[in-house]
């Protein structure tokens, strides 16, 4: 299709699809390698430029599978990764980050978050941040699972719109960040990635509201599914990217075309009423 696609800003200004792309639990099986893959290859043709992987997901093998699948098309793909709170040190980062280089079979990871805060000192892993940028190995830097306290320490140690991301638990069933997080954010211009957008595919893709909402919408890849309606949900935040994980082709393409949903009022005001908008301070829910 040729619908503008909508977009999400880095602190520098640089702009990205906002729908990308998760790999959790790819790369798992020999057996569905191929279809995952391809899949990947899929969207990235389709323009879904960023793809998120970590060091921990099944151990490497997530990042090998990116790494094959984006072999000759590097540069059509901004990666995430993410190093371990365990190897958050000043030598684990720089260690942890030539080993996913390695597995990912390029020289250059886009965006390297932080997957959850440690025991480490923010100072000392951000230092090892800013030498992977300065040595090339990295062009930004960024956190994961970071509630309101979590962003108001590391700007304690951090110049203004040196963390580009803050990737979080957002879905329906998860609206807590509405309360200050996603606020806190964006005040600071930190792009908001919001993970398992789908509810992980379990009860949000049965719930009747989500379901109700499908029915009136349709998209070039035919009557409107629960996932897109969840997907379209998410995207309707500004400066927020969503990152559902697909690993077949049918459900890449009902990802890609949830693009075209544009949620109206009611539609929104049915959703509230089934998952209810937050009224007070909750932590941080993660997965
Ligand atoms: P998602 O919400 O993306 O849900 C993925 C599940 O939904 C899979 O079972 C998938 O099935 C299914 N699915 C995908 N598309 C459709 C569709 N169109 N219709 C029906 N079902 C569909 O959950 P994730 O937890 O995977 O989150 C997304 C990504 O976010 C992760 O892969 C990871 O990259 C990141 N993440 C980051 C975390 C962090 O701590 N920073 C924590 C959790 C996730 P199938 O695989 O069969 O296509």
């Amino acid at each position: 299709t040729d619908m503008m696609a909508k977009t999400v800003t880095l602190p520098d200004g640089t702009k990205l699809p906002a729908l990308g792309m998760g790999t959790w639990n790819m790369g798992d099986s020999s057996a569905s390698w191929k279809d995952e893959v391809a899949t990947l290859r899929h969207g990235v043709e389709a323009g879904l430029k960023v793809v998120d992987t970590a060091e921990m997901y099944g151990q490497g093998r997530s990042e090998s599978l990116v790494g094959e699948a984006m072999r000759d098309v590097r540069d059509d793909i901004f990666l995430v990764s993410k190093v371990l709170p365990s190897n958050a040190s000043a030598e684990g980062v720089a260690k942890a980050c030539r080993s996913s280089l390695r597995r990912l079979a390029t020289d250059r990871i886009d965006l390297y978050l932080l997957h959850w805060r440690g025991s480490v000192p923010l100072a000392e892993t951000i230092e090892a941040f800013r030498k992977l940028k300065e040595d090339g190995l990295i062009r930004y830097w960024g956190v994961s699972n970071f509630d309101v306290d979590d962003m108001q320490d590391l700007e304690k140690y951090t110049r203004s719109c040196e963390c580009a991301s803050n990737q979080i638990l957002y879905n329906l069933e998860h609206r807590g960040v509405e309360y200050d997080l996603l606020d806190t954010n964006r005040f600071r211009h930190v792009m908001t990635m919001a993970y398992s957008p789908i509810g992980q595919g379990g009860e949000l893709l049965q719930n009747s509201a989500v379901k109700a909402v499908a029915a009136r919408h349709t998209t070039s890849n035919g009557p409107a599914s629960p996932a897109q309606i969840a997907l379209a949900w998410v995207l309707r935040m500004s400066n927020v990217m969503a990152i559902p994980k697909a690993s077949s082709l049918a459900h890449i393409k009902d990802n890609i075309a949830a693009q075209e949903i544009t949620l109206t009022e009611d539609d929104l005001a049915a959703l509230d009423a089934a998952f209810p908008p937050p009224s007070r301070k909750t932590p941080l829910d993660m997965i």
